[in-house]
C-alpha cells in the first residue's frame, strides 16, 4: 500500500459527521481553516508531541495511542478552564498507513483519536502527514470567557491545595509496562496510563473559583512547584491526604509494593492528568455546590495541603503532622 498524503487525509481524517455550533467557518481542504471565536471569549491553544520510543512504545495499541495523543492535549485545556473546540494533527509515519507491520494501524489510531474527539465535540480542522520516524503532534484550541482562564501564577497564601480523583496509578502502569514491577491487577494501572480521562468538566467548574490550576503530567510535586514558583509561595502537603486509589491500596496490602513506594508514585510518578488547583476555603464550598448541581459525573476532590509563605523548601511534607522527607524529582526530558 502506498498512499499519497491526499489519499491518507481522505481515507483517515475526513469525517462525515458534523458538530452543531462547531464554530468552523471553513474546515479541512483549503490552505487554512477559519474558526469563529464567540464574542467575549479568548482562544486557548496548546501543542504536545508524542515521539515513538520517548513517549510511547512502538507496540502500543494504536487505538489507545490515538486516544491518549488527544487526551493529554485536552487535559491542558481543562487545566486552563477552557472548553475544547478544535484540533489539528500532524503525524509522521514510517511507511504509509502501516506501522509495526500492522496494516490497520492508522485506522485504529484515528478510531481512538476520534472516539475522544466526538465525546467532547472537538472538530479536526487541519493536519499534516509526512514520512519519517513515527511521531504525533496534536494542537488543540479551546475557548474560555475573557479573564476567566485558570493560570499558574495566582495562588494566594493560605489557599487549600486540591487534586482530582486518584494519583499514582498511571505511573504504576508505566512501571508495569517497563517490567519494573508485578502486581495482581496490572490492567487497571495500564488502563490508567493509556486511557487518561481529561478533566474538562471540572476545569470549567473551577472558573472564577480556583486561584490557580495545572494538570499533573510530570508528577504532583513537579507540577505543584510550577504553581508555587509562578505564585511566589510554598506549600505544606499532608502525605496521608494523597488520594491513592483503592486498587493501589490493595496492592500495598498484598505486599506488591510498600506504602512509601505508593506515596512516591503519587508524588513524582506523573502521567496522572488529574487537575491540581489552589482555592480558598470559601470558594471550595461554592465549588462543592456547583458540583452538586451537575448531572454528569465529576471526579472526587481531595484537599492535600495548603499554600504557605515562602520557606527554605518549596514543599514541606507532613505525615500525621510530623515533618517527613520525600523526593520531589519528576519527569524532565532534558535531564
Ligand atoms: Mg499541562
Amino acid at each position: 500500500m502506498n498512499l499519497s498524503e491526499f489519499d491518507l487525509i481522505d481515507s483517515y481524517f475526513k469525517r462525515s459527521t458534523t458538530v452543531q455550533n462547531s464554530g468552523v467557518a471553513l474546515g479541512i481542504g483549503d490552505d487554512c481553516a477559519l474558526l469563529d471565536i464567540p464574542e467575549g471569549y479568548q482562544l486557548a491553544v496548546s501543542t504536545d508531541s508524542l515521539v515513538c520510543g520517548v513517549h510511547f512504545f512502538e507496540d502500543v495499541d494504536p487505538y489507545r495511542l490515538g486516544y491518549k495523543a488527544l487526551a493529554v492535549n485536552l487535559s491542558d485545556l481543562a487545566a486552563m478552564g477552557a472548553l475544547p473546540k478544535w484540533v489539528s494533527l500532524a503525524i509522521t509515519l514510517p511507511n504509509g498507513a502501516m506501522v509495526n507491520n500492522n496494516p490497520n494501524w492508522l485506522s485504529e489510531f484515528t478510531r481512538g483519536f476520534f472516539a475522544l474527539a466526538d465525546k467532547f465535540d472537538v472538530v479536526l480542522v487541519g493536519g499534516d502527514t509526512t514520512k519519517g520516524p513515527l511521531s504525533i503532534t496534536v494542537s488543540v484550541k479551546g475557548i474560555v470567557p475573557r479573564g476567566l482562564a485558570l493560570q499558574r501564577n495566582k495562588a494566594n497564601l493560605g489557599d487549600l491545595i486540591c487534586v482530582s480523583n486518584f494519583i499514582g496509578d498511571g505511573a504504576l502502569g508505566l512501571s508495569i509496562k517497563l517490567n519494573e514491577l508485578a502486581v495482581t491487577n496490572p490492567q487497571y494501572f495500564v488502563d490508567a496510563l493509556e486511557l487518561t480521562e481529561p478533566r474538562v468538566d471540572l476545569g470549567i467548574l473551577l472558573r472564577g473559583l480556583a486561584s490557580s490550576c495545572i494538570d499533573i503530567s510530570d508528577g504532583l510535586t513537579q507540577d505543584l512547584i510550577h504553581i508555587l514558583k509562578a505564585s511566589h509561595c510554598a506549600a505544606n502537603i499532608a502525605i496521608e491526604s494523597l488520594p491513592l486509589s483503592k486498587t493501589m491500596r490493595k496492592e500495598v496490602n498484598l505486599g506488591k509494593l510498600n506504602n512509601d513506594e505508593a506515596v512516591q508514585y503519587a508524588l513524582t510518578g506523573g502521567d496522572d492528568y488529574e487537575l491540581l488547583f489552589t482555592i480558598s476555603e470559601n470558594n471550595l464550598r461554592l465549588l462543592e455546590q456547583r458540583i452538586a448541581q451537575q448531572t454528569q459525573p465529576i471526579p472526587s476532590l481531595s484537599v492535600i495541603g495548603r499554600t504557605t509563605l515562602q520557606q527554605s523548601e518549596l514543599i514541606a511534607f507532613f505525615k500525621e503532622k510530623q515533618a517527613v522527607t520525600y523526593s520531589t524529582g519528576g519527569w524532565d526530558h532534558f535531564k
